[in-house]
């Protein structure tokens, strides 16, 4: 019902060629959208889960049968083996060497993030290239006067700090 109320308010427009700052660019956009902060947002969920009674169980998993097979039990040692209901596998990049799912199409999305404290910007801007190196760099205010700016490249396995 939110969403629907602030869709209501976002805009998208299409930049023309001749009022784009950037010289080599091709083409712009200009959007409204919804930005969460998402350490205050995970938070919040968390702690929802906490009053729901949810028990969080932390373990690492070698192969998806350890789970059908025994639930947590194998992580906490309570209770019995028990099979679960369901299982949802949400193991993001991890699913490239989970036992029984093994997903080999998966790739790292590299990103560098720092915060910025810049109360005065009150708008994001990002570009990205379209020739295929899969670079995206952007900054986003956030309502605290934060500002994140990220750089983000496609299947790269870096972990250094690097300038792009
Ligand atoms: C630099 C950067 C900035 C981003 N900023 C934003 C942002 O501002 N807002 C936004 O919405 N999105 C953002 N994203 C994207 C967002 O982080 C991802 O889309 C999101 O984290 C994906 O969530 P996920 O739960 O699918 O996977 P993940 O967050 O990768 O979670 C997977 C989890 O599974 C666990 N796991 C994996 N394998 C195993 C195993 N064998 N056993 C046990 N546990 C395992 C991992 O430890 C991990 O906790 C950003 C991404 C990057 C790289």
């Amino acid at each position: 019902m939110i969403w629907t109320k602030v869709r209501a308010g976002l805009q998208y427009r299409v930049i023309s060629r001749a009022t784009i700052v950037q010289e080599k660019a091709v083409r712009g956009v200009a959007f409204t959208t919804l930005d969460v902060d998402t350490p205050v947002f995970m938070t919040y969920l968390m702690d929802r889960l906490r009053e729901a009674g949810v028990s969080i169980v932390r373990g690492c998993v070698l192969h998806i049968n350890q789970l059908i097979e025994g639930g947590v039990y194998p992580f906490t040692g309570e209770g019995r083996p028990k099979t679960p209901d369901a299982i949802v596998c949400c193991p993001g990049l991890g699913a490239r060497t989970l036992g029984g799912v093994e997903d080999k199409d998966v790739y790292p999305v590299r990103g560098q993030t720092a915060l910025l404290r810049a109360p005065w910007v009150r708008f994001g801007i990002g570009k990205s290239s379209n020739k295929g190196e899969g670079f995206w760099t952007y900054i986003i205010p956030r309502r605290s006067g934060d500002v994140r700016w990220f750089s983000l490249r496609l299947d790269s396995w870096r972990i250094l700090i690097s300038l792009c």
